[in-house]
């Protein structure tokens, strides 16, 4: 029990909730590692959605808007993290939800699936294996995908991802939208659009700018994009916000 009084109480929580859902199998072990590897990014952030998150959100939203066939990739520590968030944004955008993971085990896909059932999804695709097949170039099992998901999908939002696949769905030409707090991952630095921010933070506000945005004003908005602007952005920004604390 982690006292409300606790400085860091919100951040020990979310911990909490990644390491029940590894003993519920929705959380690979390494994915409690990543977990980590995003915190120390988060803190050099301040904790908070700066402008350049913003910018790549509203951008994201555009692409989604203008796609014909977006997908969210689902993986187990987003599953834990934004479950209802994110069912609520796929009914929104209509990219539906697929379930891609690096360590596949039967019992994880179940219990995400489970999971994100009792959040409202009433459609997930990556389980039925007659719907499999493989993305040539990638050895991982990220290769096996839904042939009416990720395998003919023009845009793939891919939370937290590994950059294996990111590079290899850059290959087959897909537009790769991705939420990483590491701005030089090679995930951050091979999508179109890197959302430097943290993922409980991000859905609600992409539900927002998706909402209130017109397929002129999307086009607009992803032809001034710049993904490479924004990844110095969030950088310079890493090495400055300490000063806030330290002076
Ligand atoms: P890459 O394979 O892209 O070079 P990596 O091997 O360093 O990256 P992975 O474990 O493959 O890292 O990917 C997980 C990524 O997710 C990490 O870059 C980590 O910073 C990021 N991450 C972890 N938790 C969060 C979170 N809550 N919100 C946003 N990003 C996160
Ligand atoms: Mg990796």
């Amino acid at each position: 029990m982690i006292p409300n009084s606790h400085p860091r109480a919100a951040s020990l929580n979310i911990r909490h909730k990644i390491i029940e859902g590894m003993h519920k199998h929705i959380v690979a072990e390494s994915g409690l590692i990543a977990h980590g590897r995003g915190e120390a990014f988060d803190y050099l952030l301040g904790e908070q959605t700066h402008h350049f998150a913003l910018a790549a959100i509203e951008a994201a939203a555009a692409m989604i808007k203008l796609s014909t066939h977006p997908i969210i990739s689902v993986n187990g520590n987003v599953s834990i993290l934004c479950p209802k968030e994110m069912v609520e944004f796929s009914k929104l955008s209509e990219a539906k939800l697929e379930i891609n993971l690096f360590y596949r085990r039967p019992e994880r896909y179940e219990a995400i699936k489970s999971h994100l059932e009792t959040f409202g999804a009433d459609e997930i695709l990556g389980i039925e294996e007659d719907a499999q097949v493989e993305l040539d170039g990638l050895e991982s099992y990220r290769r096996i995908v839904d042939k009416e998901g990720i395998y003919i999908a023009d845009t793939v939002f891919v939370p937290l991802e590994d950059g294996d696949r990111t590079e290899t769905l850059k290959r087959l030409n897909k537009n790769v939208i991705t939420v990483d707090l590491n701005p030089l991952s090679r995930t951050s630095l091979n999508a179109d659009i890197t959302i430097v921010d943290n993922i409980i933070r991000v859905f609600p506000l992409l539900q927002n700018f998706y909402k209130d945005m017109e397929a002129d004003s999307a086009r607009d908005i992803l032809s001034k994009y710049n993904n490479k602007a924004v990844l110095n952005q969030a950088m310079e920004t890493m090495s400055t916000e300490w000063k806030k604390k330290l002076n």
